[in-house]
């Protein structure tokens, strides 16, 4: 009798535990929805793309096919990629808060930014060897960027930091004197609003040689042994040359952002930019 207790007991918990399980996963998949019908043949002007990737989102669909009318020359999985993004609207709409705060794979861009208050954890000063004056990184990136400027200096290269974490309020001010020098729509280009400058996430440098105007910094030897050897410490050239359209800023030869050595090794060999590695990998 009482082993029939026992018994019981374990069919019941096992039978809670399946429940649990089922309700658990049907919320997980509810992006992933099964196909109706009339949406098969939608899915099918996207060569049945969702079947092969992971990060493709059904409630995006029509999204995908207005992109796709946009763009025909663009490959599916790069329609899919930039729609997740939000590339199909506008810069500075539909944004969203980052939800990868004090991630080293937090992701801000025209779409996605930080909170006013939002200061990274762990904030520690770059060495003065390597930077002009106080210059503050979260101490990951801080201890990376250090060991990638002494190799450059043992190499025979000056790579200076000329600025780091940048507060919502620096930004801000910064952001507000490009306006009124060059108008809305010119400093949008070249500067982040606030809260969406990267530099507030603490894992981005500016940097120069020392020796040209940092926007000179193509032109270097330096920028050269950047090219070969960021990676190599976690580093990646954040804005590069062709890719204008996706990171929605120009190209910048100067802003390396800190991603960790494999996701930037990741990104060098299938050069990529973080917005697209982001979406594909790391949001899902
Ligand atoms: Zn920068």
């Amino acid at each position: 009798m009482k082993k029939l207790f026992w018994y019981l007991l374990l069919i019941f918990v096992v039978l809670v535990m399946l429940t649990l399980i089922l309700v658990v996963d049907k919320k997980l998949d509810n992006k992933k929805e099964v196909p109706q019908d009339q949406t098969k043949e939608k899915l099918s002007l996207l060569n049945n793309i969702d079947k092969k990737i992971d990060y493709f989102h059904y409630n995006y669909l029509d999204r995908y096919l207005d992109y796709q009318k946009k763009y025909p020359n663009l490959s599916d999985i790069d329609i899919v990629t930039r729609v997740n993004l939000g590339l199909d609207q506008p810069f500075y709409q539909n944004t969203k808060p980052s939800n990868e705060l004090n991630k080293i794979t937090i992701l801000v861009n025209k779409y996605t930014y930080l909170p006013e208050d939002y200061v990274p954890n762990n904030l520690t000063k770059v060495s003065n060897l390597f930077s002009t004056s106080t210059r503050e990184l979260v101490y990951e990136a801080k201890e990376a960027f250090e060991k990638m400027a002494a190799q450059a200096q043992e190499d025979g290269y000056t790579i200076r930091v000329i600025s780091a974490y940048r507060s919502y309020h620096y930004q801000k001010g910064l952001y507000d004197n490009y306006v009124s020098r060059d108008g809305i729509d010119i400093a949008d280009t070249y500067s982040a609003r606030p809260g969406y400058s990267e530099h507030q996430t603490g894992l981005v440098v500016d940097i120069d040689n020392g020796k040209l105007d940092f926007n000179h910094f193509e032109e270097t030897e330096e920028f050269h042994w950047m090219e070969n050897n960021a990676y190599l410490y976690g580093f990646i050239l954040r804005y590069p040359k062709g890719k204008e359209d996706i990171t929605g800023y120009d190209y910048e030869a100067w802003h390396y952002r800190y991603v960790g050595k494999e996701i930037a090794s990741f990104i060098q060999q299938n050069n990529l930019t973080f917005d697209e590695y982001y979406v594909r990998y790391i949001e899902k």
